[in-house]
């Protein structure tokens, strides 16, 4: 599914080198998570991945089956399916969250070669889905994000993506995190989205959003490189004993 090779990345306008070095592959169907002290550029790798300006790729690869990723503008990497989420959920005055959601399923499917889908199947699809994620219709009709608390823009950034049907989720969880409630919510978004043929990851501070998504595989970030992978017992284990091991044992 992704496959990273040697990823180094710096600043476009600044001398300054972020990522070092990443190597990362995920398999169809798991759900991968990446850990770090905060700084270490995992929110960096997420960016680079989706094609937002201001980095430049200096060396190594990325790619999503057989697409050179790099290569790629965003909205043709979104319609080759992949799908970031999180870390700035944004608010566009005066569209409608139905409006805007509707563009975004058009767009890919244009960009896929598939047929737009009529108001009617929209409503009916975007209804069917929202209603499985509890956001209730009066939601549905508000300006995107704009006045919604935390949890609904979570729960509504999930809707974007039950509804885009992305292969590869990347969730960048912010720094400020999520109250218990909304983590849950996202959970059980992302969990009802897993499939064999759809893979995530997820990026997050935090030990606790993973007592919801349970991941195959975690790796630790740290000074622009992977510098271990293991099992979900690996993020236990930075609960408990913080990242200072780990950065140790790598010197
Ligand atoms: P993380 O998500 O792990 O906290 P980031 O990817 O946000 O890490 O940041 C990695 C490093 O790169 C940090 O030192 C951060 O200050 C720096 N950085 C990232 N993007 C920019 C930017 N646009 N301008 C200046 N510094 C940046
Ligand atoms: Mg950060
Ligand atoms: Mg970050």
């Amino acid at each position: 599914m992704l496959n990273i090779k040697n990823l180094h990345v710096k600043l476009e306008d600044e001398d300054k080198q972020i990522l070092k070095g990443v190597d990362l592959t995920v398999p169809a169907g798991e759900v991968h998570a990446i850990m770090g002290p905060n700084g270490s550029g995992k929110s960096t790798l997420s960016y680079v991945l989706s094609g937002r300006d201001g980095y430049e790729v200096t060396e190594g690869e990325a790619s999503l089956y057989d697409h050179d990723l790099l290569d790629m503008e965003p909205e043709e990497r979104a319609a080759a399916g992949l799908f970031l989420a999180f870390q700035y959920p944004v608010e566009i005055p005066g569209v409608g969250n139905l409006t805007f959601l509707r563009t975004a399923v058009n767009a890919q499917r244009k960009a896929r070669g598939e047929e737009e889908l009529s108001s009617g199947e929209f409503l009916k699809v975007v209804r069917e889905k929202a209603k499985a994620l509890q956001i209730d219709a009066e939601m549905l009709k508000r300006p995107v994000n704009v006045g919604f608390s935390g949890g609904e823009k979570k729960r509504n950034e999930i809707l974007q993506m039950a509804m885009l049907e992305p292969k590869m989720c990347i969730l960048d969880e912010t720094d400020s995190g999520l109250d218990v409630d909304a983590m849950r919510l996202v959970a059980e978004g992302v969990n009802a989205l897993r499939s064999p043929e759809r893979s995530f990851l997820v990026i997050t501070h935090y030990q606790r959003l993973l007592n919801h998504i349970k991941p195959d595989v975690v790796h630790i970030m740290s000074n622009g490189r992977i510098i271990k992978t293991g099992g979900p017992e690996l993020a236990l284990e930075v609960e408990k004993n913080g990242y200072g091991d780990l950065l140790a044992e790598v010197g």
